[in-house]
């Protein structure tokens, strides 16, 4: 059982654990605490605690999930880590640093309403992790890497958590990791339970101690996983919505779950989403040539998030190999950007980076001679 993995349990779970082998309590927090507050996934490197009992966490997989195969990093200091799973398979993650200039204050915000994305002493870089939650998808987005892959399986709470306990290792001396997105590889409410669980091992004040409004769930607008989000959380997780265009035909050519959750109801749960005041749902939009970034999408966007307090965060098509769709010109872009943001709707582009790696939006893929390893379904 996964939630057993001891990367993913709990204080109160290491208790009992612990009770079997005649450990005092006291030992659940200290080794919640190596864990989670100092990264620390090695037993035999956790020195306060007795060798004996290091050894037998060792023995019974208090060892890293993830192992990191390889650091691609871009020239705009984007740097993408390819993680390999035991058992194989590779999965990636992304630190994205948030400088004034390169314009991209947005991803940042994406979990940060209150805009001091860029406060603090001037000389510190504020730097934002995209997670993975799955090995492939199962959504099918016609125009995204992870989803023209299928999907290989759902990662554990522990794998999820991993990411961002080795992704800390790879920061650079100036930087502080700020901001979590879930915006990786692999679609998080398909995958809940572990989704959650992650959330609450991040959140949880004994170890990473990160504010839920800090980190922010991206989804395609799974309906059922939207609302148990929002009643686990109270709405204090930031989130995110694929929404990429504003009518059901368009749509269900390019997000296949909209046959399944069609945009009445999608906008009908983001409704009801216990959002806090001042906060607002980003609208993640890609903009694909000729499919959806004329000016009467652009309206009609208005018009579809008409009471619903966004912000909308275009996204030019990233290309992807083998898809059949490639970016709106940097003239519609603008254009629909202006257009957008011309009915007093927040709507800004979301600066590409990472690209020269891999690391774009939509970009992270399986590799395609690991794909048998990760039992990841491809469509012909
Ligand atoms: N499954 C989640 C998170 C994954 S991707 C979701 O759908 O939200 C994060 C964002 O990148 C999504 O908005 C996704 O639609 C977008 N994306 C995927 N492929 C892309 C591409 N080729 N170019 C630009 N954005 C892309």
């Amino acid at each position: 059982m996964s939630e057993l993995r001891p990367i993913g349990r709990f204080p109160e779970e290491w208790v009992e654990e612990l009770a079997g082998l005649g450990e005092p309590k006291y030992r659940a927090q200290q080794i919640f605490r190596w864990i989670h507050r100092r990264g620390e996934l090695d037993a035999a490197k956790m020195t306060d605690l007795p060798v004996a009992l290091r050894e037998r966490l060792a023995a019974a997989g208090v060892v890293a999930p993830l192992e990191v195969i390889d650091v691609h990093r871009a020239k705009d200091g984007t740097r993408k880590l390819v993680l390999g799973m035991q058992g194989g398979g590779r999965i990636e993650c992304v630190l994205i640093p948030m400088t004034p200039l390169s314009g991209d204050a947005d991803l940042a915000a994406a979990a940060d309403d209150e805009d001091d994305a860029l406060e603090g002493p001037a000389e510190r870089t504020r730097v934002t992790l995209c997670v993975s939650t799955q090995f492939g998808c199962a959504m099918g987005c016609v125009f995204c890497a992870s989803g023209r892959a299928g999907l290989g399986r759902g990662l554990g709470a522990d794998e999820i958590v991993s990411q961002v306990i080795l992704a800390r290792r790879h920061l650079d001396e100036n930087e502080d990791l700020t901001n979590l997105v879930f915006m990786g590889m692999g679609e998080p409410l398909h995958h809940y339970d572990e989704t959650a669980r992650a959330l609450r091992l991040l959140t949880h004040p004994e170890g990473t101690g990160m504010s839920p409004r800090r980190i922010t769930v991206s989804t395609v607008g799974l309906v059922p996983g939207l609302k148990k989000l929002g009643a686990d959380f109270a709405g204090k997780v930031g989130l995110a919505v694929s929404l990429h265009a504003p009518d059901d035909a368009t749509r269900s050519r390019i997000v296949p779950m909209n046959k399944r959750y069609p945009l009445n109801e999608l906008i009908a749960a983001l409704k009801s989403y216990p959002l806090p005041r001042r906060r607002r749902i980003t609208i993640e939009y890609t903009l694909i040539d000729g499919v959806n970034d004329t000016d009467e999408h652009a309206d009609r966007l208005v018009r579809v998030l008409a009471g619903l307090p966004v912000k909308v965060n275009l996204i030019p098509m990233n290309p992807v190999a083998g898809a059949d769709f490639r970016a709106s010109p940097p003239e519609r872009v603008d254009a629909f950007q202006a257009r957008v943001a011309g009915y007093g709707v927040s709507c800004f582009v979301r600066a590409r980076r990472g690209d020269e790696v891999s690391a774009a939006c939509g970009q992270l893929a399986l590799e395609p001679g690991l794909i048998e390893l990760g039992r990841a379904r491809v469509p012909a």
